[in-house]
Parts: structure tokens; sequence; C-alpha cells
């Protein structure tokens, strides 16, 4: 392959991801980030052909050198961007136009004071090399709000970028000081630069690819596992998440409780005062509940309906009726805003402990959906707790765990206070 072919191929595969890129472009939450993107390609396929089209190369004329060493600068800049509004990160202005204006600024001024080609073009190389590694930065960063794997894919072939940046300004140096005249200008050394280059590229736009697909894929995950009204985990949610935290602590020999809460006469909620206002109920009810858990630790979730479940991992029985009955008394004794109207609404608990030789998390439901089923016969707004473990061996009984609190509060409206 000679090195036209190997320019025409380049450009070619850059025009097949401008227009994939643009098409990205179009709409969707990543569309932004794909502009960025679609201009970082377009600039550096511009820039590809004035670097390899140009009679002077290597030295380039200072006014030529400014211009695509200032258009490879801008797509560095626009790559970074991109990652930093694809990841949910900030844009800073000023180092955007650092990043992509200083290379060319550099190659510019230093061949116009008659510095010698060799020289400009090292001090324009250790720029580039800055504005690559910084163009990486984003991608290797693994914190929140987002991180997906296929950001290292992008951050390594950027990375490598720099490398190769840093084994072109070896070349230079050598033949800036005479060590070995004629190496780093040969037809060879061209097409090595080109080849590097467009292996690099197809692995960075490859990778950002990936990352877009990576992230769809987590969010339609995150759309079928969480309850879209309450934000909580939804059943699927609660049962993979749940998986997890008993495995963890089953492995750990922790003890692990299982609440399920069921708010009292919701179906009149709904009827008297209708269906938006039980919605507000279901809102506020889930807000309350996941108050009482511990971030990270702990999983809630909404079992379904006005059903809600609790995996509370490092707790035993006693704890998990302690966390119930505390939810339980501050349902029954702070209204529930829905309008200009305070509800008062009661919610009755079933929990149960995950324990002994296996952490079933079926089993343990059972078990404190039984506890529930005696909490609302005997009364409601109250906290019930089944005495047998989830263990296979040890059948299933719910008993009484507390005292009754009294009858059921009918769902009663006042006027909100304030
Ligand atoms: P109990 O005290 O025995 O639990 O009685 P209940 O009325 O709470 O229970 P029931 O199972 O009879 O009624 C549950 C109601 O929850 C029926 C259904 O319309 C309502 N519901 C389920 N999901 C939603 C929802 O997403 N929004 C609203 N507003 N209501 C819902
Ligand atoms: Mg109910
Ligand atoms: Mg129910």
């Amino acid at each position: 392959m000679d090195l036209n072919t190997l320019l025409f191929a380049s450009v070619m595969a850059r025009s097949g991801f401008i227009l994939i890129f643009m098409i990205a472009s179009l709409k969707g939450d990543s569309a932004h980030a794909f502009r960025f993107w679609t201009a970082s390609i377009l600039g550096s396929a511009i820039g590809l052909l004035l670097i390899y089209g140009d009679p002077h190369y290597p030295y380039f004329l200072p006014t030529r050198g400014a211009l695509i060493f200032g258009i490879i600068g801008l797509s560095l800049s626009c790559v970074w961007a991109g990652g930093q509004v694809f990841l949910k990160r900030t844009v800073k202005p000023t180092q955007f136009v650092v990043m992509g204006v200083v290379p060319g600024l550099i190659y510019g001024s230093t061949r116009s004071l008659g510095a010698a080609p060799d020289l400009a073009q090292l001090l324009t190389m250790a720029t580039l090399t800055c504005s690559t590694a910084a163009a990486a930065r984003p991608f290797f960063v693994r914190t929140a709000p987002r991180y997906l794997r296929s950001q290292l894919l992008v951050g390594g072939a950027i990375a490598m970028y720099s490398v190769a940046l840093v084994c072109s300004m070896i070349l230079i140096s050598v033949r800036l000081w005479n060590l070995s005249p004629s190496i780093g200008s040969g037809h060879s050394d061209i097409f090595l630069a080109l080849f590097v280059d467009q292996l690099m590229s197809v692995l960075t736009y490859v990778g950002l690819i990936a990352m877009s697909l990576e992230d769809a894929q987590r969010r339609m995950k995150e759309i079928a596992t969480t309850d879209p009204l309450t934000g909580l985990a939804n059943r699927r949610g609660v049962q993979d998440q749940a998986r997890l935290v008993s495995g963890a602590s089953h492995r750990a020999k922790r003890p692990v409780a299982v609440l399920i809460a069921d708010i009292d006469h919701f179906k009149a909620v709904n009827d008297r005062y209708g269906h938006e206002c039980g919605d507000a109920v279901l809102k506020e009810f889930a807000r309350r509940l996941a108050a009482h858990g511990r971030p990270g630790q702990d999983v809630v979730g909404r079992w379904g309906g006005e059903e809600f479940l609790a995996v509370l991992s490092n707790r035993t029985l006693d704890d998990a009726v302690g966390v119930a009955e505390r939810l339980c008394r501050e349902v029954s004794q702070t209204p529930f805003a829905c309008g200009d109207r305070a509800l008062t609404v009661t919610v009755s608990i079933g929990v149960a402990e995950m324990a002994g030789n296996g952490f079933f998390l079926e089993q343990a439901v059972t078990s404190a959906d039984e506890a529930l089923y005696l909490a609302k016969r005997s009364g409601r707004n109250r906290v019930m707790c089944a005495a047998g473990s989830a263990r296979w061996d040890n059948p299933i009984s719910a008993q009484p765990y507390r005292p009754t609190r009294g009858h059921p509060i009918p769902i009663e409206t006042s006027a909100l206070a304030g």
C-alpha cells in the first residue's frame, strides 16, 4: 500500500465516522457530545489532508503550520469537550481555547521568529502532547455522575497518541542535534506516522461509539428496574439488588432482615380523593421509607401497588422491627399532603429475617408477607414479625411481635398546617 492509498483510506474512514457521529448528533441525551466529536473528526480529517498534502512536509511554512496545528489542537479540544459533556461534567471555555490554540500559536510564532524548523516542531509537538494528555484525562476519571468501562478504551487510545507524539519528539530531537540526520523525515517515517494516526483514531472513535452504546444499555436497565412513580427500584430491581446484598451478607455471616409495608385502606384514598392524590401519597411514602434505609447498604423498592419492600443488610430481626416501628409511627403521626388537604395515613408492616444456612429472599418475603397479613387482620397500623427464619428446615410461622397499637386510624382530612 502506498502513502496516497493510506491517506485516502484514512480520510474515507473518517468520513464514515463523521456520518455516524452526525446522525448521533441529531437527537438524544448525548447529541451535544456527538456534535463536539463530529467537529473533532472533521478537524482531524482536514488536518490530515493539509499535513500530508503539503509539499513542504514536515517543514510547513509558518502560517500554514499554525493553521494545521491549530486545527489539530481544536480537534483535540473537541474530543475533550465532548467527553466532558457526555460524562456530565463542565466544559471550561478557557481550557478549550488553550488546548486548541496554543499548538498553532507556538508553531507560527517560533517559525516567524526564525527558529529552526525542527525546534519549532519540537515545541509544537510538546504542546500537542499536553493537549492530547488533557483530552485523554476525562476518560480516565472514574467518578460519578457517570462512569462507563468503555471510557478506558477511548482514554487508552488517546493516551497512546500522546506516547506516539513523545516518540516523534525523540525523533525530531535526534534530527535537531544531528545525531542521525536521515532519521524522521523519510517516506517510511511518514507512512508509519499516518498508520499510527489511523490506528489510534479508529480506536478512539470506536471507543466513543462503545461508550454511547454502554450508556444506552445502562439506561435501559435502569428504566426496566425503576418504578417511574416513586423513583424507587421496582420489583425486578429489588430482586436484583437484594440478591447482591443477601449474597454478600451470607458470605460475611451477617444477618439480613426483610420488611414489607402495605399502606392501610389505600383504595379508600383513591376512591375519596382521587387517583392523583393516591399517587402523591405513594410518592411521599416512598420518600419516607427510603429515608429509613441506609444508602448503599439497604435495598428499598416498590414491590407492587401500595406495597413496598426493604431488605436491610446487617440488621437482626430486632433491629428491623425497630426501623419498622419508627416508620409506622412517623407515617401515622405526620399527615400526607395532597393538594390543600392533609391525610392521615397508616401502614402495616411485616418483618422477617434471612438467616441460618440459606439467604433466600423468596422465603423471607413469604415469611414477612404472612406477618403483614396478621398485622392487617389484627387491626392494621402496626408491625408484626415472623418468628421463623427463612431456612429450609424451619417451617415459617408468623407471630405477633409487639402489642397492638389500637384501632386502625381511618383516613381523615384536615387543613394543612401553614
Ligand atoms: P388494606 O388495608 O387491606 O391493604 O386495603 P387497601 O385498600 O390498601 O388494599 P387493596 O388491595 O384493596 O387496594 C389497593 C389499591 O391500590 C387498589 C389500587 O387501585 C391502588 N393502587 C395500586 N397501584 C396504584 C398506583 O400506582 N396509584 C394509585 N393511585 N393507586 C394504586
Ligand atoms: Mg393496602
Ligand atoms: Mg396491598
